[in-house]
């Protein structure tokens, strides 16, 4: 008999998630209210200590409103990676600004300040990397660049709860920062997202622009929408960020192991300073076609795993348009070579050993 399986992700959610949303449930009042104030606070004191936390409906709804809040609009340029999930460059892009892409680094895939740099013009007003699979972006870099060319920084935080650099937490570097709470994400929420700001002002319009631009019923003062996070899914994220801190170390736990134990493919190093929290743990297959590498982990080993992302923003038909003939060949690169692997906190040490076990094979098989 083949073994279980062993996902790629395993969202954790059990019964005190459940006691809390049935809580919020039986008080009859579902919509934002306590539980999203207190989720806020919360967010604030543990992974950003010293900002402002505004909740919203989502990861995506927090940097489109971020962006909304930080007077992004039509007319100006934000710079962002091609590699990274389509919520990067669309929410620049329904902010009525144009995504501008540009190429990351292989290390650590984030973005390299050299093709920041490169892609700077008059209409260019931000730069949001990405801190992606839990790596923190090259932030200090990047804010060099942003302070000689007088542009503010945003962060796309949705995979890097409690990630820091150089004991600096992400989150705390730009104008805002968009954290998600989708399942698959290191903590969920459900559905939800949180942005986070040291801005008085952009925090405010953050408030604003969620509920349709009112602070005072009926007194609208901005044109705004309804991103509002409801008090079933704050109450989950609650009961998640107690359990963060936990299944991060786990997370980190495990890949050390796969770390120092996988062979023959390129596992993925940390920079000086940054603190890892593996969102993913992407490693890259050079000499071996990804494809049958892939399906021999599954079928015969029965260890999932996934490709983030195959395709970069700058080829897919809806963000196309806004890159005409742009080549950006590290970003290729790793379109065609990662795989993340489970690195999840359900892996037990022998599902541990059978994802080594697997790799090592199919990465000598495939040589
Ligand atoms: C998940 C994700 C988002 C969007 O978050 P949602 O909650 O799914 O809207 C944005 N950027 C990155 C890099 C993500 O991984």
């Amino acid at each position: 008999m083949s073994p279980e399986m062993i996902p790629a992700a395993k969202p954790i959610i059990g019964e005190e998630e459940i006691e809390a949303v049935s809580a919020v449930i039986r008080s009859g009042m579902v919509a934002q209210g306590p539980q999203v104030a207190a989720f806020e606070e919360e967010f604030t004191a543990q992974m950003t200590p010293g900002a402002r936390s505004i909740a919203v409906n989502s990861g995506t709804s927090a940097l489109h409103i971020g962006l909304l809040a930080s007077g992004i609009g039509a007319g100006d340029e934000v710079i962002v990676p091609s590699f990274t999930f389509a919520a990067t460059g669309n929410s620049v892009a329904i902010s009525g600004a144009t995504p501008v892409f540009a190429d990351i680094e292989l290390d650590y895939f984030c973005l390299d300040p050299k093709s920041v740099e490169a892609a700077i013009t008059d209409k260019t007003k931000a730069i949001m990397p990405v801190h992606l699979y839990g790596h923190p972006a090259a932030m200090e870099e990047l804010r060099e660049i942003a302070d000689r060319h007088d542009l503010m920084i945003f962060e796309d935080a949705a995979q890097a709860h409690g990630a820091s650099l150089n004991g600096k937490k992400v989150g705390t570097f730009g104008t805002f920062a968009g954290f998600s709470f989708y399942p698959t994400k290191n903590m969920t929420a459900g559905e939800g997202g949180m942005i986070t700001t040291g801005d008085d002002t952009v925090a405010r319009n953050c408030q604003l622009l969620r509920n349709q631009g009112m602070e005072q019923r009926y007194a609208n003062e901005l044109v705004g929408l309804n991103n509002r996070m409801t008090d079933i899914h704050a109450a989950i994220g609650r009961v998640q960020l107690k359990k963060v801190e936990q299944w991060t170390r786990q997370r980190q736990q495990n890949a050390k192991f796969l770390d120092e134990n996988l062979e023959g493919v390129v596992v993925p190093p940390v920079a000086p300073g940054a603190e890892h929290v593996y969102h993913q743990y992407t490693i890259r297959v050079v000499d071996t076609d990804r494809d049958r590498f892939m399906q021999a982990l599954r079928e015969e080993y029965q260890v999932g795993s996934g490709v983030y992302y195959p395709i970069p923003n700058h080829r897919l038909p809806s963000l196309a348009p806004y890159a005409p003939n742009l080549d950006l060949p590290v970003t290729e690169t790793a379109a065609k070579q990662v795989v993340s692997l489970p690195v999840h906190p359900s892996l037990s040490q022998n599902d541990l050993e059978r994802v080594v076990e697997a790799v090592n094979a199919c990465a000598k098989a495939g040589a």
